[in-house]
């Protein structure tokens, strides 16, 4: 027992400055911390709040949060955790580059080969906490990638134990692979502020790589390649780069190979796997990719995947709190009244325990507030449950309300039992004609 209070967590808390915000990163991290220290426990996962009465920190920071962590337990004392305050200031999106890598004789001129994105981005805010699995599988990632970062700023011998730093997610469309990557591309932006001051994320877009000038595509590779080989000459700047359905580049090998291909296609992805071993001597990127069909893939590239993670479409549980989320924006932003509905577990509970949550002595709650919740939990799961047998994506959950939303439109609901409508009855024509 006594060893078990004696584990101490590693938490870790990011902080968000605002964009007009010229404090010194280290005098606002020493700030949170004196505040953090006055909390006796702390929820995991969850934003924090009553720093707002700080008035220093109310001017600079934007958000206080608490990031999902191993720890057994949802509630730790302050004694039990060592904090890892992590500040960060998102830049704004509008510094996406675009590589227009056109050939020299203009042909091709046009084709968007890759776009850069400086991280951690204001564009990315909010993409982890949304994307939401039921196997921590986001946690389990994360934890990969910093395993492998540890051992290169270690100086281990790669001979003896080996890594490429390319990471392959598959699995079927829609199930937030591409988001997934761009989501860890910004985690690790934040928690490695410390070591790189600036990180990039590179997207690559395979399509257009592989698309009508295969004689050209070499010259792109190798261009784009040089690129990214100068960005990570600057040793103070991490890159993530991200090759989107990479079935496309590799396909074009295996078609070479059957003939049904012009040998272009296989010196392309040649180059393209030679570039790639050429990045695994450097410390300072990372190579994510996804694709929707992990048998297409040529096996060469799988081959050099330190971390081939299946990406499946949602469970049950994951659907209630993918649908919940999408419910309480609405709630949020006033569409639909106020309801509770309550997180997953709550609703498990009520499912186990028939219609009612019990009181200690046993008897049920019948107040008329938790009757409501207790039914909403219950629907919901029972319509998570109809989203499963149908297989649907995260892609389409997310889209769901919006349906939900249009079907209640066309019923001709007034604005009394749910959909505002600020009095003028413009938001119904709104919604009509757009
Ligand atoms: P993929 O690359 O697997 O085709 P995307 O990353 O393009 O999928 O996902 C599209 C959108 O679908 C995401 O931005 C997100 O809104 C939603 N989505 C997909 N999977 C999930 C999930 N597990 N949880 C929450 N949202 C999801």
């Amino acid at each position: 027992e006594s060893s078990h209070l004696e584990t101490i967590w590693t938490v870790h808390v990011e902080v968000r400055l605002s964009a007009k915000s010229k404090r010194r990163f280290d005098t606002i991290k020493s700030q949170v911390k004196g505040w953090l220290q006055s909390l006796e426990c702390l929820s995991i996962p969850s934003d924090l709040h009553g720093w707002e009465q700080d008035p220093s920190l109310a001017s600079c920071v934007e958000r206080i949060a608490v990031a999902e962590s191993p720890c057994p337990s949802s509630i730790l004392p302050l004694s039990q955790i060592s904090l890892n305050i992590h500040t960060y200031q998102p830049i704004e999106s509008d510094s996406v580059d675009e590589y227009t890598n056109g050939n020299d004789s203009g042909e091709g001129e046009g084709v968007l080969a890759a776009s850069v994105c400086e991280l951690p981005s204001t564009s990315l805010e909010g993409l982890w906490d949304g994307l939401i699995y039921s196997d921590n599988i986001k946690l389990r990632l994360l934890d990969y990638i910093h395993a492998t970062l540890i051992l290169s700023d270690l100086n281990v011998d790669s001979n003896l134990v080996s890594w490429n730093r390319v990471v392959l997610l598959h699995g079927p469309p829609g199930t937030g692979k591409t988001s997934l990557c761009r989501a860890l591309a910004q985690k690790l932006s934040i928690r490695m502020s410390h070591r790189y001051s600036q990180s990039r994320l590179l997207e690559i877009n395979s399509h257009s790589l592989f698309s009508r000038w295969f004689s050209e595509s070499g010259k792109l590779v190798q261009r784009l390649f040089n690129n990214i080989n100068e960005m990570i000459e600057d040793e103070d700047c991490f890159v993530v780069v991200l090759i989107d359905e990479v079935e496309s580049l590799t396909a074009a090998r295996a078609g070479a190979m059957a003939g049904t291909e012009p040998s272009d296609g296989l010196r392309v992805v040649n180059a393209l796997l030679t570039q790639l071993d050429k990045l695994r001597q450097k410390k300072n990127v990372l190579v994510m990719s996804t694709s929707n069909l992990a048998k297409a893939i040529d096996s060469a590239f799988v081959d050099r995947a330190d971390i081939v993670q299946y990406v499946d479409l949602p469970p049950r549980e994951a659907i209630y709190e993918i649908l919940r989320s999408s419910i309480c924006e609405f709630v949020d932003k006033k569409l639909i009244q106020e309801a509770v509905v309550p997180p997953l577990n709550e609703a498990l509970f009520y499912e186990d325990t028939g219609n009612y949550a019990q009181q200690n002595d046993g008897s049920p709650v019948s107040t008329a507030p938790h009757t409501e919740r207790v039914k909403l939990g219950r629907s919901l799961l029972t319509l998570s449950a109809r989203c499963r047998e149908l297989g649907l994506s995260g892609r389409a959950l997310r889209r769901l309300p919006v349906l939900a939303l249009a079907r209640y439109i066309g019923l001709g609901v007034s604005s009394r039992n749910g959909i505002l409508d600020n009095d003028s009855g413009n938001f119904h024509t709104d919604i009509y004609t757009w």
